[in-house]
């Protein structure tokens, strides 16, 4: 303790009768000023005052109180070290910086909250309320699923879809940008091989917020074609409920996903207004199903964060990775003639179960090295490499020799393997199986990349983007989604090898995706959006300031 100039004046100058009166007022202002304690009451009096007029609803809550009282906790533990220097006579300075800080940080982060939003009341969220927020809004989801179900957005005819999606995030409040795709984006190494123009073809890009905090958002609006679809139970482009599952192709891949998306932000806007404390970046992009240079052609142009997270259809789990993926096409000559003088031309529709049985033995060779120690991220996967002859096409009449078999492949290969070195992998595998045939001897197939050029990814699953998504599922559900890799890929391949940032996919719960009667159920896309609101109101709510500490 120190003696203050006050008590040193009061007893070396005696005071006269006029000044004694005045002397009396300021030694009962003085008596209070000299215990130290009673000035931090009054400056905790002051503070509370100004916190609770400033945000009443917030300041005063017993959320705030547990933090309040946490916080006390832990500087209490600092004091009773800074007391125990003082008793020793060591006080140390550095030790008042280190309160002071903590101090500055404690205010900015009361000052953020009461001022900038409800973090606290975000972190811990009324998750019942949320769920019956999440319900009630479902039908309204449901409805713009089937407005985009309605749209037949295949390859190339994206823009019905995409305006649907860029007028819903419109009236979410999002900036929307249409993100032209460059035609130069072919020459890009990790782009895919472009089989059409781009133009009048775009991404949507809806931004929104501000802060430190950013996130990725990313869906894509292309389907695979429904070339059969007299095989469906019903249109493939009208969509049919039954049975709690919404039938129509891109249902499930991945229409559903941004109904979740839509459904778990509209809920967030009506619970917790302020819950956007940074930038939320909602990517719509093209071509994931067979180049990916949509999403690539939004990072490229900036749109990246964080962290991204795709509404991928995974049946809720949490989907890690993908392998390596390459389209090829094979080209097989023949001598085009009349079918009168079929012996003196030469069919390719013959020779392409040849180059069939030799695809085949290349799938069986792959896996069976990944079997004696491949990926070791694949290792749960037993059959991870699938070589898919997806189109076969030759010839326009019955009574005409084609000249030429065209097949579309999809081959699945090893992360070790470039596109470049697949491709010549593949050719020597079909040259190998048909090298008893004199004719394609002389008369080589031709082979040629022509959409995918996936490289294989894998998100370490130790990303705080894994562990928050994994607790705000398991909030929903009791216990943590299970991690997963796939024998085929998605776009957060860019956002990992690319653009350096955790990317995972979390979505609906699927059936007959890319096949007939392919369909969503309705509940898990309540599910994911229940998930993706925790999810997006935890990830948003993780203060900087918090982190620090
Ligand atoms: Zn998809």
């Amino acid at each position: 303790m120190t003696m203050s100039d006050a008590d040193v004046a009061s007893r070396t100058n005696p005071v006269g009768n006029g000044k004694r009166r005045r002397g009396r007022v300021t030694s009962v202002l003085r008596r209070p000023l000299q215990r130290p304690e009673l000035a931090s009451l009054g400056g905790l009096v002051a503070a509370f005052a100004v916190f609770t007029i400033m945000r009443p609803d917030l300041f005063l809550s017993q959320d705030n109180g547990i933090n309040v009282t946490s916080l006390a906790a832990q500087y209490g533990i600092v004091a009773v070290g800074v007391t125990a220097l003082m008793i020793a006579g060591h006080f140390d300075l550095s030790v008042g910086t280190i309160v002071g800080a903590l101090s500055g940080a404690t205010t900015t982060r009361y000052i953020k909250q009461s001022v900038f939003g409800p973090l606290a009341e975000v972190g811990r969220m009324d998750v019942q309320r949320l769920d019956e927020v999440v319900a009630a809004l479902a039908p309204r989801a449901f409805g713009v699923l089937r407005r985009l179900i309605a749209e037949p957005s295949t390859v190339g005819q994206e823009t019905g879809a995409q305006e649907v999606l860029a007028a819903e995030l419109q009236q979410l409040g999002f900036d929307i940008t249409r993100l032209m795709i460059p035609e130069t984006i072919g020459s890009d190494p990790a782009a895919g091989v472009p089989s059409r123009s781009y133009a009048g073809r775009y991404d949507v890009v809806g931004e929104r917020g501000d802060g430190r905090r950013s996130l990725v958002l990313n869906g894509h609006v292309d389907v695979v074609p429904a070339q059969d679809a007299d095989r469906w139970s019903s249109s493939p482009f009208v969509p049919t409920e039954r049975d709690g599952w919404l039938i129509g192709r891109g249902a499930g891949d991945m229409k559903g996903g941004f109904a979740a998306g839509l459904l778990a932000l509209w809920a967030l806007d009506e619970m917790a207004p302020g819950w956007l404390t940074g930038r939320l970046t909602v990517v719509s992009a093209i071509e994931e199903e067979c180049t990916g240079n949509g999403t690539l052609a939004a990072g490229r142009a900036g749109y990246t964060a964080d962290a991204a997270l795709l509404l991928e259809p995974t049946d809720l789990n949490v989907l890690l990775g993908g392998i390596s993926i390459i389209w090829v096409s094979i080209e097989v000559d023949g001598r085009a003639g009349h079918a009168e003088a079929a012996l003196r031309s030469v069919n390719p529709i013959a020779a392409v179960p040849a180059v069939i049985a030799a695809l085949q033995r290349f799938e069986q060779q792959m896996n069976a090295a990944h079997l004696r120690g491949g990926d070791a991220a694949f290792s749960a996967l037993s059959h991870p490499y699938n070589v898919n002859v997806g189109t076969v096409h030759a010839g326009d009449w019955a009574s005409s020799v084609p000249a030429v078999a065209r097949l579309q492949v999809r081959v699945g290969h090893p992360g070790s393997w470039s596109s470049e070195e697949t491709l010549e992998r593949v050719r020597a595998a079909v040259v190998e199986g048909i090298r008893s045939d004199q004719w394609l001897v002389e008369h080589p197939p031709r082979f040629a990349l022509t959409g995918y050029r996936g490289q294989r990814h894998a998100q370490d699953p130790d990303a705080e983007l894994v562990t928050r998504l994994s607790g705000a599922h398991a909030s929903v559900f009791g216990r943590p989604p299970d991690q997963v890799m796939i024998g085929s890929t998605t776009d957060a391949r860019f956002y990992v090898n690319q653009f350096g940032m955790p990317a995972v996919a979390y979505g609906p719960r699927t059936r007959n995706m890319h096949g007939t009667d392919e369909a969503v159920e309705l509940g898990s896309i309540v599910d994911c959006a229940r998930s993706v609101a925790r999810f997006l109101a935890d990830w948003f709510a993780a203060d900087p300031v918090e982190q620090l500490r």
